[in-house]
């Protein structure tokens, strides 16, 4: 839309056919607004500064059309748009905003700047709105395009402010609004800017995969197979990533109708279930899913936000995004295997901790295969400590003689079968392991000082700019856990060394998984970070189907009777089961009833 049309006052019938509702929520919201102001004025570049979360400060500048000297005031002004004249032009839709209230809206809840030159101009004009007041316009130097600013949003309504989070709560959304459209548009230039330090840079890209390995990083753009399907004027492209690279939550899926940003829950479904087969539960694909439907087929009036959309045919569109991604990841399917098994070799991932992989391969032959500095012998008195509880319940006067002598058996490479005095217990190896794992990152975060594994091979993790904020937010927490973590560049970590016993890297995901947690949109800090805790024991521990050497069941179980709570795991679920001689001997009728 270079050749803009004049902005007009929307007839009043026309504006109570569009949905009302608030546009104006967060900083995040605004930003929704600018940027698509922005793409609606053909902008090929896009620069956007931010402070304090956006709360302070956001400013989008662009390239494009720019708003003439006598419109700007115009532009501030509520249903004024230049988008749409009538109902039928409402019925197209094929811009990304029409409602022609987010400006004022934005202006009368914060001190809004408005700067802007149209080509042939011989400069450009500013206004500023303060609370819905426009002051008349003045010259700026400033080269064609527009730009927006936007300072202390809700300064003067402090009851709309309360319902803000923090400040890195903010940024975090704005930063994913942010991502969400800079991977639509891989052809334009965006910049991110807070308080004047460059965070972010990307350059036009040639395709989706290319801005999406800039955004959600090499690995994960690597594995993205294209997908394309297409039905009664439905049409769906996209990528979507190989099973081999999945996420703890939906936060990568990333659905778009006309290059707008939506929302929808039976496209998740499908995606949900199209993966159901090649992913554990609980694991989602990363994608990009661009949908393109004539006007006639959905209606995009639905939410005021436009978050959500509705179709005239929901099922078909369901069907279209299971079969899309079905056929793509099924024309690979014959590599899945082949990837899950090279995949380690390939991204030079280490495997971690001297028994086998979860892939339940042959064990690992050796620790000196790992690129893992040697590691510090456990502390012998946790050691002796834990097994003495053993001792106990066994019922044996001398821990060291037991040791010895107590044998352990793996039944299915999932449970631990050991004799104690009267009985034998079953032990779950995955709880156990991860009750171990949870008691020792407790006690690391309250200030034990976590063992750590260093890495002879740094090795890197690429992170998008709201996974790259959060784990600044929470460096201290990455620290105790026993990750030593560097930054390396805008978007990629340096990982020098590893908490010690965490026996899975599979590229980093680890990290990933509990950023992903911290970035969870419910609860406080203290829950997410305790999540984040469970999540990293339960994918670090022990699977069920590794076999394990007796030496490392023995290990095990003592680190187990360790824990302050060897009964139950972080989630709740039993770890031991203990049955007694009385029962075994009832059971095989070795006691006759009433004898
Ligand atoms: P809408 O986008 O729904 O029309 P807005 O309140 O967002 O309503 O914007 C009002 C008008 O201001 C737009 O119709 C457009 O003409 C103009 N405008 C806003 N932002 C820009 C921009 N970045 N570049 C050019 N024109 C803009
Ligand atoms: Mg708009």
């Amino acid at each position: 839309m270079s050749s803009r049309a004049a902005i007009r006052v929307l007839p009043s019938e026309t504006v109570n056919r569009i949905a009302a509702g608030e546009v104006v929520e967060r900083p995040a919201s605004v930003l929704k607004e600018l940027l698509e102001n922005a793409l609606d004025a053909g902008a090929t570049s896009l620069e956007l500064e931010f402070a304090a979360g956006g709360i302070a400060l956001l400013r989008l500048a662009d390239d494009g059309s720019g708003i003439p000297r006598e419109e700007l005031a115009l532009a501030l002004e509520r249903h004024a748009t230049s988008k749409i004249r009538t109902l039928a032009d409402l019925e197209r839709d094929e811009t990304l905003g029409f409602r022609g209230e987010a400006l004022a809206a934005i202006a009368s809840v914060s001190l809004l700047e408005l700067a802007s030159r149209v080509e042939g101009a011989d400069s450009g004009w500013a206004i500023t709105g303060r609370a819905g007041q426009i002051e008349a316009p003045r010259p700026v130097a400033r080269a064609r395009g527009t730009t927006v600013t936007v300072r202390e949003l809700f300064g003067d309504l402090p009851a709309r402010r309360k319902f803000l989070r923090s400040e890195s709560g903010e940024k975090r959304r704005l930063l994913e609004v942010w991502q969400t459209y800079a991977l639509a548009y891989p052809e334009l230039r965006f910049l991110l800017r807070e308080e004047g330090r460059e965070l972010m840079q990307l350059a036009p890209a040639p395709d989706a995969r290319a801005r999406a390995a800039a955004l959600l990083g090499e690995t994960t753009a690597r594995h993205m197979v294209p997908l394309q399907a297409a039905a009664s004027g439905y049409a769906l492209r996209g990528l979507i990533t190989l099973p081999l690279v999945s996420r703890g939550n939906r936060s990568h899926q990333f659905l778009y109708l006309r290059r707008r940003p939506i929302e929808d829950r039976q496209v998740s479904h499908a995606i949900a279930q199209a993966c159901a087969e090649s992913l554990p539960p609980g694991r989602f694909p990363a994608c990009l899913l661009f949908l393109e439907a004539p006007p006639g087929l959905v209606d995009v009036n639905v939410h005021p936000a436009k978050r959500e959309v509705r179709f005239k045919d929901g099922r078909l569109v369901h069907h279209l995004v299971g079969e899309a991604i079905r056929a793509a990841l099924g024309e690979r399917g014959g590599l899945r295997r082949l990837l899950q098994t090279s995949e380690d070799a390939q991204l030079g991932a280490p495997r971690l901790g001297g028994v086998a992989s979860a892939a339940g391969a042959a064990p690992a032959p050796a620790q000196a295969a790992l690129p893992l500095a040697p590691r510090a012998p456990a502390p012998a008195a946790a050691s002796a400590g834990g097994f003495l509880r053993l001792g106990e319940l066994a019922g044996r006067r001398s821990g060291e003689a037991e040791r010895e002598e107590r044998r352990f058996w793996q039944l299915h490479d999932t449970f631990i079968l050991t004799q104690i005095r009267g009985g034998l217990v079953i032990i779950d190896q995955h709880n156990a392991h991860e009750r171990v794992l949870y008691d020792r990152a407790r006690a690391a975060l309250a200030g034990e000082p976590a063992g750590v594994q260093r890495l002879l091979f740094p090795h890197t993790v690429e992170l998008g700019p709201a996974e790259m904020a959060a784990w600044q937010e929470q460096t201290d927490f990455f620290a105790e856990l026993g990750f030593l973590i560097e930054a390396f560049g805008a978007n990629t970590l340096s990982v020098l060394g590893i908490p010690d016993g965490l026996r899975r890297w599979d590229g980093g995901q680890v990290i990933r998984d509990i950023l992903d947690e911290i970035l969870a949109e419910s609860g406080g800090v203290a829950e997410r970070r305790d999540r984040a805790l469970i999540s990293f024991c339960c994918k670090s521990a022990i699977k069920a189907g590794e076999p394990l050497r007796e030496e490392e069941m023995r290990e095990l179980v003592d680190q187990l009777f360790g824990t302050a709570n060897p009964y139950t795991c972080p989630h709740g679920r039993p770890i031991v089961i203990r049955i007694s001689m009385d029962e075994l001997e009832k059971r095989f009728h070795r006691r006759v009833p009433g004898d």
